[in-house]
């Protein structure tokens, strides 16, 4: 299966995608991940990414794509993947259709995981990271609602886009997310 996750920062994707992509045995790729990996290892992706990182503000989209392509490449990715935080905007979407239009391995499903402003801003703070501090986190969920959110639209058009409630405990939104996947699977057959 090859699937996206998409919903605001906080909504629970990380946590969740890492979680499916155990039960399906396919590799989780999170580029909020590769990212903070090439920022620590001082990789030239990781120098150029920073100051776009520490401000809230997506990384250009050419290197998160430059990125994203070498990591495809890997053998693991041959039976399917999880994609957690990419695509995060038009661009980038229409460069993986693109991508994966020319290996003949097109998305299976997307998966939204829905969680209001509200919610997802008290479970960043808590979290702690570099980037979960207030001003940081509020430009995230503005520029998510700008950039990425629309690709809802998009990939609701190409009629793959399931919606899941992310509110709830961690077993109660996989579930929601396993039914997902199999409604998809039956739908593939
Ligand atoms: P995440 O771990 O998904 O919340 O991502 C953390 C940060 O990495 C984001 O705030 C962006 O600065 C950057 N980032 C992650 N994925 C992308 C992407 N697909 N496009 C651009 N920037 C990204």
């Amino acid at each position: 299966m090859r699937i996206v996750f998409i919903g605001p920062p906080g909504a629970g994707k990380g946590t969740q995608a890492a979680r499916l992509s155990r039960k399906l045995a396919v590799p989780h790729l999170s580029t909020g991940e590769l990212l903070r990996e090439a920022v620590q290892n001082r990789t030239e992706i990781g120098l150029k990414a920073d100051q776009y990182m520490a401000a809230g503000r997506l990384a250009p989209d050419g290197l998160v794509l430059q990125m994203l392509l070498e990591r495809f490449a890997l053998e693991d990715c041959s039976c399917g993947f999880l994609l957690d935080g990419f695509p995060r905007t038009k661009v980038q979407a229409k460069s993986l259709d693109a991508h994966l239009a020319q290996c003949r391995q097109p998305l299976d499903l997307v998966i939204e995981i829905q969680a209001p402003a509200a919610e997802v801003i008290v479970r960043l703070a808590k979290r702690g990271r570099g980037d979960d501090e207030i001003p940081v986190i509020k430009k995230r969920l503005e520029v998510y609602a700008e950039q990425t959110h629309p690709l809802v639209d998009y990939y609701t058009k190409r009629g793959i886009l399931r919606g899941v409630d992310g509110i709830g405990d961690l077993d109660e939104v996989h579930q929601r997310i396993v039914a997902a996947v199999q409604q998809a699977e039956a739908k593939r057959r």
